[in-house]
């Protein structure tokens, strides 16, 4: 955009954070840059808009190479054999699903019949492959009990949920699983761009930084876990949050990690930028209206570490239609979350007699009871009219009509639940997931954001809005 040739930040490329400069494919030689902390060869990341390596983790400004914290945990080796193995290790095994290919750990003593992720027995018990060795754990708080009737009542409340299946749904294969997670904290950067109006009449160009900051940002680590599900069982209460120790495995299962933080930069910031996103309140308050610009929103980041713990869920998989559905019960909070098939038909039975046997129904109803009160007060009174008779008639055929749509409808919907009440293959939608909590849970209030508001007044182009700040026109005014 040419009103930003002059960036107000002062930085020579066009974008205020100098994203441009290698953004556009542009990578630095592989060969040419060393970790400073190991190194290794460091790459450039766009999507962090950083250096990282892959090594150590360590990610590093560009160019100047500052630190800008790490990404990188404790290293879990393999095993080649007994001699290495650790001593916790020794005591633990690894159950691997012969149908999925799922890995969960647990200790010596804990067996499984059923895998929780395919439902298959065919379950493998060996000696570890892999360190495992988690930094926290969250303990379960929820039994098995509890979580069953908070998920029964949960799919109970759901509107358009096939009786199929929930019949299908048994609860009790709910599997108490320790997820592993990420815990990121970090300083967010970030760049707000968009327009805002002062006094109703004069527009500016606005763009401002804002560091914040973030604590304990959960990302699932398993990928047999949809993380969508995972965000809508949170938050967790960190504060509850302890050092690892081997006896909190005993009865449970714990899934291994399969991603490494730094091969989850993208969805670490995509995330991020919807809470830079959800920022622009920061500026908007300056302003008697603001647009925010949601595609110029960058965020880098700075002063990055993550923990690796272990957060206690109740999992179910179920088969429906020739579908995986998975739920899950936070086994802190009781939060129960899932994505569930919705009936269509379901939706056009309630469409055609649903919502309107409560609205006209009542109606109908009515009139049904006050019809004969008024024939009755028109019968006793004495005088004999023409009028008088062809109301009677009129109020007559009325009651009949009215009964008459009434038993209609109750046999209409009879017929429909009859039919489209139990399972039908591919007619079904998903229910969306409940969202994620957002910013607020994992806002670091004990550190002071840090905002910085830069405006240019928009020449030649007055932006009109009304009383309640919608734009109603662009006139053209000399400055
Ligand atoms: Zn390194
Ligand atoms: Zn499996």
């Amino acid at each position: 955009m040419a009103l930003w040739n002059n960036d107000p930040f002062g930085n020579n490329g066009s974008a205020p954070f100098g994203q441009a400069q290698m953004g556009g494919g542009e990578v630095l030689s592989a060969d040419s840059v060393k970790c400073p902390s190991c190194a290794s060869n460091i790459f450039y990341e766009p999507q962090l808009d950083s250096m990282i390596c892959r090594k150590c983790g360590n990610v590093y400004a560009p160019i100047t190479l500052e630190p800008r914290g790490s990404l990188g945990i404790k290293e879990e080796h393999d095993y080649m054999g007994d001699s290495d193995m650790t001593e916790d290790d020794k005591k633990r095994h690894e159950i691997v699903c012969n149908s999925c290919g799922a890995t969960l750990v647990t200790d010596e003593h804990t067996m499984s019949t059923m895998c929780p992720f395919c439902g298959s027995p065919a379950l493998i018990s060996r000696r570890m492959t892999r360190e495992f060795k988690p930094d926290y754990i969250i303990p379960f708080k929820i039994d098995k009990e509890n979580a069953q009737s908070i998920m029964k009542k949960w799919i109970s409340e759901k509107k358009y949920t096939p009786l199929g299946f929930r019949s299908k749904s048994r609860l009790t294969s709910l599997t108490a699983l320790y997820v592993p997670f990420w815990l990121l904290d970090c300083a967010v950067n970030s760049d707000l761009s968009g327009t805002g109006t002062k006094d109703s009449l004069v527009a500016y160009e606005v763009h401002s930084k804002l560091t914040y900051y973030v604590k304990g940002l959960p990302f699932n680590a398993s990928i047999k876990i949809a993380n969508k599900l995972m965000e809508a069982a949170e938050p967790y209460d960190y504060s509850e949050m302890i050092r690892f120790e081997s006896r909190y495995l005993q009865g449970f299962y714990a899934n291994k990690y399969d991603q490494l933080p730094t091969e989850m930069t993208e969805r670490i910031i995509k995330r991020i930028d919807r809470f830079s996103a959800s920022n622009g309140e920061f500026i908007a308050k300056k302003y008697t209206s603001f647009d925010l610009r949601e595609d110029k929103c960058l965020s880098w980041l700075s002063e990055i570490s993550v923990k690796y713990c272990l957060l206690p869920v109740w999992f179910m998989t179920v088969e429906f239609g020739g579908r995986d559905y998975q739920f899950a019960v936070n086994g802190q909070t009781g939060e129960a979350c899932g994505q569930l098939p919705s009936s269509n038909a379901g939706e056009i039975r309630d469409s055609i007699i649903g919502p309107y046997p409560g609205k006209w129904k009542s109606i109908a109803g009515k009139a049904l009871m006050v019809i004969p009160v008024i024939l009755m007060i028109l019968l006793l009174i004495p005088s004999v009219s023409t009028l008088k008779t062809n109301l009677i008639i009129a109020l007559s055929a009325a009651e009949i009509i009215i009964a008459l749509i009434l038993i209609v409808m109750f046999i209409l919907k009879l017929v429909l639940k009859h039919h489209y009440g139990g399972e039908i293959k591919s007619s079904y939608e998903l229910t969306d997931y409940d969202k994620d909590p957002g910013l607020d849970c994992y806002y670091d209030s004990t550190r002071q954001p840090d905002v910085e508001i830069k405006e240019v007044m928009i020449p030649n182009a007055v932006t009109v809005r009304n009383g309640n700040g919608r734009v109603i026109g662009e006139n053209s005014v000399d400055l």
